[in-house]
């Protein structure tokens, strides 16, 4: 069995430290990674700390995953020993549902696997995640990475990248519309990278005056600072759809009442506490909120390739792993650039 070793907790209010166990043999159709680099996401410290109470332990979280094939299953055909994958929030689904059948793993009927913290289909243990040297996946949820972009840059596409990407072609963010990204984090930041490159308006909305700079470096188009009610106003009902990346509780009415009649807010932020809403926010206008969650196996190999195409990646700080639980502080700072990304070589 391949032995592992990583950073991981073993509660909720112990910061993160050494952690070994072991993983299972790669299956036929399955792929042990050698990890290169991890990205950081929100979620994992949301994890890390059972801030939404589904967190098991000990947890290792991780799910920006980019590393080099060191084993294939006999049956695996999409990738061979020494080529780069990456894996991102899931691992594996039912397989034979509807959603599952459309490339849409992450609406799985019965519950997709989670990268960490969730119970494994194939031996029942509990999945540990990407700040570790190593993960074994089936090839189905592995995905190969144009060969041109900075590997480090590419790993938090696998979350903040498919989370953003999906949402905004959902909603068909294009050219002619005005598009709002709420929250210039690791998602907010690539939420705006795709706006930008699919040719939409792009507006940051952020609370940090001190990021417009690297906003409109970014693509944004315009920046406005929501604690500023003049700025706010002055772009009232004028928004074709927002996009709200936003990780701690906040009120959504400043932000509706942006939208244009018949508008979309999507939410993908995930903080601790639900958020509440003022109905007559939406009333006065129909305008809906909706919400979206990272996307399917075909979408994400798609938005990678769109990445490769376009040359699109991560703004990332790359950091020794000793450093993740000081990354985690400076992420509830507001104070990142735009994402962490472990260097899974300091681990050794
Ligand atoms: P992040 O890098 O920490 O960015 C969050 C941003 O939110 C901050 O940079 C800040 O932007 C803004 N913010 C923080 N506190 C705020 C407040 N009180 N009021 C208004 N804005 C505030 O986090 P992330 O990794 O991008 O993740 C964002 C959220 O998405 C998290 O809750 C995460 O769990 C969730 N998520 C959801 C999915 C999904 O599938 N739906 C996938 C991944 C992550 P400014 O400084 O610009 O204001
Ligand atoms: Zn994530
Ligand atoms: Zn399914």
């Amino acid at each position: 069995m391949p032995s592992s070793k990583g950073y991981g907790t073993a509660n909720a209010q112990s910061p993160l430290a050494p952690i070994s166990f072991t993983r299972r043999e790669p299956g036929p159709t399955e792929i042990l990674i050698e990890i290169l680099y991890t990205g950081v996401c929100h979620s994992d410290l949301h994890m890390a700390r059972n801030e939404w109470g589904q967190s098991i332990y000990p947890l290792v979280p991780g799910h920006e995953i980019l590393g080099r094939v060191a084993a294939a299953g006999s049956k695996v055909t999409k990738f061979k020993v020494g080529d780069i994958a990456a894996v991102g929030v899931i691992v594996d689904s039912c397989r034979k549902c509807a959603p599952c059948n459309h490339g849409e793993e992450h609406f799985c009927k019965e519950g997709a696997t989670l990268t960490y913290a969730a119970k494994d289909r194939v031996d029942g243990s509990i999945t540990m995640g990407g700040y570790s040297n190593n993960y074994v996946v089936d090839e189905r949820f592995a995905h190969t990475v144009p060969s041109n972009l900075d590997p480090a840059g590419v790993a938090p596409l696998l979350c903040a990248g498919i989370t953003t990407y999906s949402p905004l072609r959902h909603w068909k963010v294009g050219p002619g519309m005005k598009v709002g990204i709420v929250g210039l984090g690791g998602l907010g930041h690539m939420a705006l990278k795709f706006a930008h490159s699919f040719g939409a308006h792009a507006v940051q909305i952020t609370t940090s005056l001190r990021k417009k700079e690297d906003a409109l470096r970014l693509g944004a188009d315009e920046v406005i600072l929501s604690t500023d009610e003049a700025q706010m106003k002055a772009h009232a009902d004028s928004f074709d759809f927002i996009l709200d990346a936003v990780s701690a509780p906040h009120a959504l009415e400043p932000y509706l009442a942006l939208l244009k009649q018949d508008a979309t807010m999507t939410l993908v932020g995930l903080p601790e506490k639900p958020p509440s809403v003022d109905v007559f926010s939406l009333i006065s206008k129909r305008v809906s909120i909706a919400g979206s969650m990272i996307g399917g196996m075909i979408e994400t190999q798609e938005m990678l390739d769109y990445c490769g195409k376009h040359n699109i990646t991560a703004d990332v700080e790359v950091i020794p792993i000793q450093k993740v639980n000081e990354a985690f502080e400076r992420m509830l700072k507001q104070d990142v650039k735009y994402r962490f990304v472990i260097d899974m070589s300091t681990l050794a």
